[in-house]
């Protein structure tokens, strides 16, 4: 089920109406706001509306998307990452992070108080740990947990637990920042591939600079291993279609490998033949939405690709008969 499914039916269940009703509410919301908001955002304005809050029910994972508030979830702790230290506006602060699942999914949980990240630091919570979080907020389908929030080890036992994220199977013109997600479309356009220069050692990027005063000599230098013999690195860029909404996409060496050699962008002729021929190619594609800050906009960040295989799929249907 869809995150939008999932909240029209809590919605329901809680203020005791039919879903159908819930369901015309957030229409009507929709068109008196002019489309403005996405349906997620008008479920959000009808369950306020109807005086609900989420406060007093444990969500599921899979449920959770941006910008609801004193939200509960019980899940266990797949993966902690290292305790970060910033400064901000000369301030000194910490932050940590892990990923929770339960059996709907997993996301990842946001500690910005410090009560709650010594727990970690103090290994009082522990990877594999069933933790019960009262009154975080999300960002996209992150859980965000300020001094407001409260984070306990829980008496939940939980074995069977979803460690992926909620991949929304969604039509494009209802994803959000930060939703992973696999989607069906057709590529309605190809860009020029671009290219950028690594360090062959640690894959950075590299600076490039003139090498004294001799004109059009220039070398390459990564802040770790120095001057080093740069390797180039594509970029390519599509739109996908899947009918409801047209949506850029990025790809980067690993996915561009999926489809294509590399090196073979290089070469105008084979890189003007690739992009005809994906032009117009009906895929799979899952990755993560992402905002891109030069445009504003959402793009995907592609993890992987697959050309959809129509005979293959047939030859699938007939084995499975
Ligand atoms: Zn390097």
């Amino acid at each position: 089920m869809k995150n939008y499914d999932l909240l029209v039916d809590r919605i329901a269940k809680s203020a005791n109406l039919e879903r159908e009703e819930i369901e015309r509410k957030v229409e009507a919301k929709k068109a008196k706001l002019s489309g403005l908001i996405s349906k997620e955002g008008a479920a959000q304005i009808i369950a306020a509306e109807l005086g609900i809050n989420f406060e007093d029910e444990d969500l599921k994972i899979a449920e959770l998307i941006g910008g609801l508030r004193k939200v509960n979830v019980v899940g266990k702790i797949m993966n902690i990452f290292p305790v970060r230290e910033f400064e901000k506006n000369d301030r000194k602060g910490k932050v940590a992070n892990f990923i929770l699942a339960d059996d709907s999914g997993s996301t990842r949980v946001v500690l910005w108080d410090v009560n709650h990240i010594v727990l970690i630091e103090n290994k009082e919570i522990e990877v594999g740990d069933v933790v019960e979080i009262r009154n975080g907020s999300t960002r996209d389908s992150e859980i965000h947990l300020s001094s407001f929030g409260e984070l306990k080890k829980s008496e939940v036992v939980m074995d069977e637990v979803k460690n992926a994220p909620a991949v929304s199977e969604v039509s494009l013109d209802e994803v959000r920042q930060g939703m992973n997600v696999r989607a069906r479309g057709v590529v309605v356009q190809v860009f020029q591939p671009r290219f950028y220069s690594v360090c062959p050692t640690c894959n950075k990027k590299v600076v490039k600079s003139a090498v004294g005063d001799e004109k059009g000599k220039e070398e390459y230098r990564c802040a770790e291993h120095g001057v080093v013999e740069k390797v180039d690195r594509a970029i390519l860029n599509f739109v996908l279609d899947d009918g409801t909404e047209s949506m850029r996409v990025v790809m980067f060496s690993d996915q561009i490998k999926q489809l294509i050699p590399e090196e073979d962008l290089k070469d105008e002729m084979k890189a003007a033949a690739f992009r005809d021929d994906f032009l117009g190619t009906e895929i799979y594609l899952s990755g993560r939405i992402n905002r891109n800050q030069l445009f504003n906009n959402l793009e995907i960040v592609a993890n992987n690709i697959e050309r959809v295989d129509v005979e293959k799929l047939i030859v699938e249907l007939d084995d499975k008969k």
